[in-house]
């Protein structure tokens, strides 16, 4: 096991050697003329598990996204997201440069919550304003700590939306993390959204690829607007395999990086200059603030100590687990953070 404990993302686990002969095994055709066997099974397979009728692979969550935003929308229509929505922050202006959609945003509190009363209000009909088309949500809540959004608020924000004449769709990124965190399905979370779009390379632990799903009619749509935004790809029976690996093994194993996340908070509780609210760890992220201490110089030191995290503020950073970082790995990281904050707090190194 490498002596760096990488808790930067979950986006960094390498593949497993298990992955790795899945990949060297696999059967593959050219996908853009629909011949790739492996990418057709992952795609079935993919579907079937979040309940839907097809499925679309895809290199990334952020083409998911954007290819579902560019089939629901129009140029000139609207897409409502959440104002802490990866869409947002994360996806540049895909969706207005590529697609002339507007974003209009609703609040997300701080446990991501979205009220679907604003949801009904900030949906607009058309002339002279936009037509909202949209409804974006996220689950997990991925800079809300992680948030898991239970299955009856995003059927209450798609009722909203259902009755306005505007479809719904879940930036399920991280949706297995979410249906682990509340012992349920991800179809049952997907059920009431029109389309889903979910990560294999993130939690999952693949290295590569992405998946939209939803109605046949909509992904015979997609598929062709992912050929537009340059997504067709051919033998990518041998990346779809290693989708197809960690949907198989990878999904039961989620709440292994939950219960790292929570023991992770628990002991980084206990530091000084660290504020941390431990129970509201859902998933697999972990954010905390540093009080009284300088954030980066806190990031340079544990980094020097083979810890890895992320900054996503001057004084507060992101830890997020994964199937890479071991509960032992997670105590030494603890340990790791207590050296450096008792030595850069003089009070706490004297005594
Ligand atoms: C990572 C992420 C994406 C984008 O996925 P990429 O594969 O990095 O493009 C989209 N939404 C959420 C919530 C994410 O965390």
């Amino acid at each position: 096991m490498s002596a760096v404990i990488d808790l930067r993302s979950d986006t960094v686990s390498r593949p497993t050697d298990a992955m790795r002969r899945a990949m060297a095994a696999a059967e593959v055709g050219d996908d853009v003329l629909g011949d790739d066997p492996t990418v057709r099974r992952l795609e079935a397979a993919a579907a079937e598990r979040i309940g839907k009728e097809a499925a679309l692979y895809v290199p990334s969550g952020t083409m998911a996204n954007l290819v579902s935003l560019l089939t629901h929308c129009g140029r000139g229509d609207e897409a409502i997201v959440g104002s802490e929505s990866h869409i947002l922050h994360h996806e540049g202006i895909g969706a207005p440069a590529l697609g002339g959609i507007s974003l209009r945003t609703v609040r997300n509190d701080d446990r991501g919550h979205i009220d679907p009363v604003e949801v009904r209000d900030a949906i607009r009909a058309g002339v002279p304003a936009p037509r909202t088309a949209l409804v974006c949500l996220e689950d997990t809540q991925n800079r809300c700590g992680g948030a898991a959004i239970p299955a009856q608020e995003v059927r209450a924000v798609a009722d909203e939306a259902h009755a306005a004449g505007a479809t719904v769709h879940i930036d399920g990124a991280r949706i297995f993390n979410a249906a682990a965190a509340l012992e349920t399905e991800a179809a049952t979370l997907a059920a009431s959204a029109n389309t889903v779009s979910f990560c294999f390379s993130k939690g999952l632990g693949a290295p590569v690829g992405s998946v939209l799903t939803g109605p046949g009619e909509f992904i015979d749509r997609a598929r062709a607007i992912r050929r537009m935004v340059g997504g067709g790809m051919r033998q990518a029976g041998v990346i779809a395999a290693a989708a197809l690996y960690a949907l198989e093994h990878h999904v039961d194993r989620l709440p292994d990086d939950h219960a790292n996340a929570r023991r992770l908070a628990e002991g980084l509780a206990t530091l000084p200059h660290v504020r941390i609210d431990a129970g509201a760890v859902d998933t697999n992220i972990v954010f905390f603030e540093l009080d009284g201490v300088d954030g980066r110089a806190f990031r340079e030191r544990l980094a020097a100590a083979s810890v890895l995290c992320s900054g996503t503020g001057p004084q507060r950073v992101r830890m997020v687990t994964h199937l890479d970082v071991s509960a032992e790995q997670i105590e030494v990281a603890i340990g790791a953070a207590r050296d450096v904050l008792e030595s850069m707090s003089p009070a706490v190194a004297a005594s």
